[in-house]
């Protein structure tokens, strides 16, 4: 009732109609309403897929070039066909800005394994599901930049390399899901997730970097974190900043020691911590060489990437 088919006639004007939001499902764009997959999709019923969350910024696609080689690397890694290449795919995601005449937007790429039986066995998944949503980015509270977080470290540990290693965007989020419900529980803003020797990996959706002495620190991808993209862009800002970066292994004493403490990732961009464990970072404001990444990277996220017009 009230649904706009997707075979109906698109309305002559779109003043005074709200459009229904276009997805893009397994090469057709459809309405939200009829975007639907199977209960027997094993994306849902097993979480086996993989997925990336992008963002456009007036026109153009931050680092989409980088978000797809993820994508396939991790699918790669679990032998999951995307059904379509890198060039068709990066045209699936501006037909989907497009038809949503989206500038500004939050892209989630997802392929599951398909449809198959109720066994987990993936051979009996034929074909990949593949969706695009594009939509209205969602900005994080201002105050999140201003005033900074709270976290906190979480009993949860960051999943095992040699299990679900983390440097695979896949649809299994259980680990960052349990350990955001322990952050809500301690009344913190974000989780700190540790691996299992006790050294700190990253946040649930999140990078994490230090401050201290002109240096600026993050983990290494092999103590088990997801490679984010943010992350390279910031440890590239912070190089030509004249900042000395570096990727070490290190612990939570380190961070409550640091001048500074922010985290990145794609919908949050560069977010300052004040607060870790009770324990408060430098003076307990976001720090001035944190709020200067924040400004060189706003300069950049509509120029690195790619364009496309409406
Ligand atoms: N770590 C995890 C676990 C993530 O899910 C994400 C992405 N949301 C990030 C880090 C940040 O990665 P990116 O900068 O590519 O968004």
């Amino acid at each position: 009732m009230g649904i706009l088919k997707a075979s109906s006639p698109p309305p002559s004007s779109n003043i005074g109609v709200v459009m229904s939001l276009k997805i893009y499902l397994d090469g057709k764009l459809v309405d939200r309403e009829q975007a639907t997959v199977s209960v027997f999709d094993h994306g849902l019923l097993y979480g086996d897929g993989v997925f990336e969350g992008i963002r456009a910024y007036n026109g153009v696609v931050f680092k989409l070039s980088e978000h797809l080689d993820r994508l396939y690397e991790s699918a790669y890694t679990l032998m999951l066909e995307i059904p379509l290449k890198k060039d068709e795919l990066e045209k699936a995601v501006i037909e989907t800005l497009k038809a949503n005449a989206l500038k500004d937007a939050y892209i989630r790429l997802v392929v599951t394994r398909g449809t198959g039986d109720l066994g987990l066995d993936p051979r009996k998944c034929k074909k990949a599901t593949l969706f695009i949503i594009a939509d209205k980015i969602a900005l994080y509270p201002k105050d999140y930049y201003e005033k900074g977080l709270k976290i906190a470290t979480v009993p949860t540990i960051r999943n095992h390399p040699e299990a679900l290693n983390p440097q695979l965007k896949t649809l299994n989020y259980l680990n960052n899901i349990l350990a955001k419900i322990e952050a809500t529980n301690a009344g913190v803003d974000e989780a700190l997730l540790l691996n299992a020797q006790g050294y700190v990996t990253e946040c649930t959706g999140e990078n994490i970097f230090y401050v201290k002495g002109g240096r600026l620190v993050t983990p290494p991808p092999y103590v088990g974190i997801l490679k984010g993209i943010t992350r390279e862009t910031v440890m590239h800002l912070a190089r030509e900043a004249g900042l000395q970066v570096a990727e070490e292994v290190f612990t939570r004493h380190d961070l409550y020691t640091a001048e500074e403490v922010f985290l990145t990732g794609t919908a949050a961009e560069i977010v300052p911590v004040v607060k870790i464990d009770n324990r408060t970072i430098g003076d307990g404001k976001p720090g001035k060489k944190t709020f200067s990444l924040i400004e060189a990277f706003r300069r950049i996220t509509d120029k690195e990437g790619t364009k496309y017009s409406l």
